[in-house]
């Protein structure tokens, strides 16, 4: 990457299956490095009970979804799981041009997006280590969701696993927390630099 690249910051997109760990990974990644901004994306999906608005999303509804759209407020977005996420785009460009790390947890279609958009950008792709340990893990997130709705997330995933090798350019496999953390770290470090 150029330095001019560089002192404009830079994108980071994790991607992964639904239940992979991704979240986990992504704050503790993002705290661990000097200069990072963790996106906060809108989503017109039900607030779960463990969730605070505006701490890992901002709860909207749709109407609220598209004047975002509309008014062009919006990096990427897709529709996931029945409802729609966006990345809000005015954070992104001032976290760039404070010259940090913006890291992007979102799905396939949306790093598609990025990828378009910042050639640039770092594709990271988090996996399970196993099939069966996926839905292990999708069972037990206490989304207090039917067998339906957790196979469907289940087939989709196998269907973000195989879209992914398209456009990402690093898996990580999440077998050991602490060890995918480290390894996405060191991709981070190894793109940018140390920031
Ligand atoms: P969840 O509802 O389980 O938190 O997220 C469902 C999926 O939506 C995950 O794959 C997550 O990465 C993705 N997602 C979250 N925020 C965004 C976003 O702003 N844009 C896109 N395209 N996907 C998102």
């Amino acid at each position: 990457m150029s330095s001019n690249l560089r002192s404009q910051g830079g994108l980071v997109v994790i991607s992964g299956p639904s239940g992979v760990g991704k979240s986990t990974i992504c704050s503790d990644v993002s705290k661990r490095l000097d200069k990072a901004y963790l996106s906060i994306s809108v989503t017109t999906r039900a607030k779960g009970s463990l969730e605070k608005d505006g701490m890992e999303y901002r709860f909207v509804s749709k109407e609220e979804f598209d004047k975002h759209i509309e008014q062009g407020m919006l990096l990427e977005y897709a529709e996931v799981f029945g409802s729609y996420y966006g990345t809000p785009k005015k954070k992104i460009y001032d976290a760039l041009a404070a010259g940090k790390i913006v890291i992007l947890e979102i799905d396939v279609q949306g790093g598609k997006q990025i990828k378009q958009l910042y050639p640039s950008a770092v594709m990271i792709f988090i996996l399970p280590p196993d099939r069966d340990d996926l839905a292990e893990r999708m069972n037990h997130r206490g989304r207090g969701e039917n067998q339906d709705n957790a196979a469907r997330r289940l087939n989709d995933a196998d269907i973000e696993i195989s879209a992914a090798w398209e456009y990402y350019d690093h898996m990580v496999i999440n077998e050991n927390l602490e060890q995918a953390v480290e390894e996405t770290l060191d991709i981070i470090h190894e793109s940018f630099g140390d920031k």
